[in-house]
């Protein structure tokens, strides 16, 4: 019988070639139809039960969906750039979510991993000393890079998917791997959950790879994502002539303004650590026009959902107050959304006593000390959860040739077969999770 790490290690060249894969056909968020024809192939090839597109994706609870006309322009493009015909009707329209599912026949509980598929809206550098680019796999599209490691995710997920499949007759229980589309922004996890993805789930953890943990190190329990709340408001006014009947304007570009130092004001709460952000303002059409229209995108944080949604509240009443103040009208939209992190501790025991056991770390840690951004698998971990499941998020610490989101993003691919090892043993050891480690 073939052990864990044998059926890994036969699959090296694999996981190099569909990260690599992935890398090149780089897809943003609710765009990954290429990627995603790929990965239900594979899954089917492996014998996998698969839900796709709308069966796991909930129309209305899918957040900062690029527009009709984009949604189609890409799909055209993912065909162009060998998306598989066969399937690309299930993700149509901005469905890209898979989730794969093998039923053992024995009794134990349903284990959930959770991936993350889609791109960064940024150009990929095409310096020589960027590896992708060196080795010729850097993104073949414009303004869309996988800078933040999803790649990786998604090929850990299926390297994960072959491993488990060629040792079924040592696993019990159900085993499901979501491949989720839209991290970025936090828009795509929640509309997954509102199709029950999670529901029947038991033990559930998500994951990412880098993020500053050091090479060589499991974050068995990572809590440092904050709870997040993404969005655009769209301030309409009344033209009119800045010389010659000014009070017969309505000033969208001053609402907007007074409502963007407003909001800057606003991080004050005694629960702890709150931001406010307004990354764009744009308004006004001419310089002898009053303004009448002005657009801000906005994004409010909070270490917990209290500290975020109240902040998140008054926001909405500061940009109503200063419409008010202008007699313009304003519109706001919901563009993404997260809720703050907290693993159950005694998955994260179970996780962390697994993870030494497999001895394939340096180091094994249950949290990591700095506060990160958002993350929106902890709406899956909050379902979860309130169904008395147990749920966590694993990082899996790697050497990176730049940030997070910068146009030199790298990671060691060793990662990969370090990651499918630590979620492949969780899912063969889940029997002995009593949930009192
Ligand atoms: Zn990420």
């Amino acid at each position: 019988m073939n052990t864990l790490s044998d059926l890994i290690s036969a699959r090296l060249a694999q996981l190099k070639s569909w990260r690599r894969e992935f890398h090149h056909y780089a897809e943003s968020g609710w765009l990954e139809f290429r990627t995603a024809t790929r990965v239900a192939d594979e899954l089917h090839k492996l014998g996998y039960q698969l839900q796709l597109g709308r069966e796991v994706i909930d129309a209305d609870a899918r957040m900062g969906l690029p527009s009709e006309t984009v949604l189609k322009q890409q799909e055209a493009r993912a065909l162009q750039q060998g998306a598989l015909p066969q399937w690309i009707s299930h993700f149509s329209g901005g469905f890209c979510g898979i989730v794969a599912t093998l039923e053992t026949g024995r009794p134990g509980p349903v284990i959930g991993f959770r991936v993350d598929m889609d791109a960064l809206d940024l150009n990929e550098s095409q310096a020589e000393d960027h590896l992708p680019q060196r080795e010729g796999f850097a993104s073949c599209n414009p303004g869309m890079m996988h800078a933040c490691g999803h790649d990786g995710h998604t090929t850990i997920g299926l390297g994960l998917a072959s491993v488990l499949m060629a040792m079924k007759d040592q696993l019990s229980g159900t085993i499901k791997i979501i491949f989720q589309p839209a991290e970025e922004g936090v828009r795509g996890a929640r509309a997954m959950v509102a199709a029950g993805v999670v529901d029947d789930v038991d033990l559930f953890t998500a994951i990412h790879l880098g993020t500053g943990v050091p090479a060589g190190e499991l974050v068995c329990g990572s809590d440092s994502f904050l709870a997040t709340t993404k969005l655009d408001v769209n301030f309409t006014g009344v033209g009119a002539h800045a010389g010659g009947r000014p009070e017969e304007g309505r000033n969208a570009l001053l609402a907007a303004a007074q409502a963007t130092l407003a909001l800057h004001g606003l991080t004050q709460h005694s629960g702890g650590v709150a931001r406010v952000n307004v990354g764009v303002l744009q308004a006004g059409t001419g310089r002898n026009v009053v303004p009448d229209c002005a657009l801000l995108k906005v994004e409010t944080r909070g270490v917990t959902n209290q500290v975020n949604d109240d902040i998140y509240q008054q926001a909405l009443r500061v940009i109503a107050g200063a419409a008010a103040m202008y007699g313009v009208e304003h519109q706001v939209t919901l563009m993404g959304a997260a809720r703050s992190c907290t693993p159950t501790q005694p998955w994260v025991d179970f996780i962390h006593q697994q993870a030494e056991a497999l001895g394939v770390f340096d180091s094994v840690v249950d949290r990591k000390a700095q506060a990160a951004g958002s993350e929106d698998a902890t709406y899956m971990m909050e379902r979860v959860k309130q169904r008395g499941g147990q749920a966590s998020y694993a990082i899996f610490g790697c050497d990176l040739a730049a940030g997070h989101h910068n146009a030199k993003f790298d990671f060691d691919e060793q990662v990969m077969p370090v990651a499918i090892a630590m979620l492949a043993t969780l899912a063969l050891n889940q029997a002995q999770f009593g949930g009192d480690q």
